[in-house]
């Protein structure tokens, strides 16, 4: 099995430290200030069953500029034509408009989108349920899969998952 992934999500939820923890390289570039990774970055995840290309989106935010307009259309473009999106959210912030905007993009294309709930060290159990319910009203997603992306908790059943729409 192969396949294309591509990650989305806000500036600091946490999408280069998934991929990181996935790839097990520092390949895409950290930083705590939003918007460093201004291209899109490859890694590639292999194992006897299954090789997976990860892109890093970067640009599918509220435009702001002309050139931010552009990088929202390049993304769509990109979303159209991988296996499956990795739509991150931070759970231990409120669902804003930040990640709203980033669900109306995500309701123009057909690719299945996972909802990656990513942070779960940083909040209670009990305070999923309630998160998922709300991001569950906005968009109907292939999967909800909790994670912690630092500390790599729930990365193998993210994998395997995706293995599944290769
Ligand atoms: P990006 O802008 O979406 O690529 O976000 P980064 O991967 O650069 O992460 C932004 C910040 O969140 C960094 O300080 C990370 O260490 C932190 N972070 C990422 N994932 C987690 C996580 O699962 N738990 C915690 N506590 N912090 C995280
Ligand atoms: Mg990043």
């Amino acid at each position: 099995k192969s396949g294309f992934v591509a990650i989305v999500g806000r500036p600091n939820v946490g999408k280069s430290t998934l991929m990181n923890q996935v790839i097990g390289q520092k390949i895409a570039i950290m930083s705590d200030k939003p918007q460093t990774t201004r291209n899109k970055i490859h890694g590639v995840y292999t194992t006897d069953e299954m090789q997976i290309v990860f892109l890093d989106t970067p640009g599918i935010h509220k435009p702001n500029s002309k050139l931010g307009d552009y990088m929202v259309k390049s993304a769509e473009g990109a979303l159209s034509e991988v296996d499956a999106v990795l739509f991150l959210t931070d759970v231990s912030e409120e669902l804003g408009g930040g990640d709203r905007y980033i669900i109306e993009q995500l309701k123009k294309i057909q690719t299945p989108v996972f909802l990656v709930l990513n942070k779960i060290d940083k909040v209670h159990p009990e305070a999923l349920l309630p998160v998922i319910e709300k991001y569950a009203k906005l968009h109907s997603f292939a999967e909800v899969i909790p994670v912690s992306a630092l500390r790599g908790n729930n990365v193998t059943t993210l994998l395997d998952q995706l293995g599944r729409y290769l």
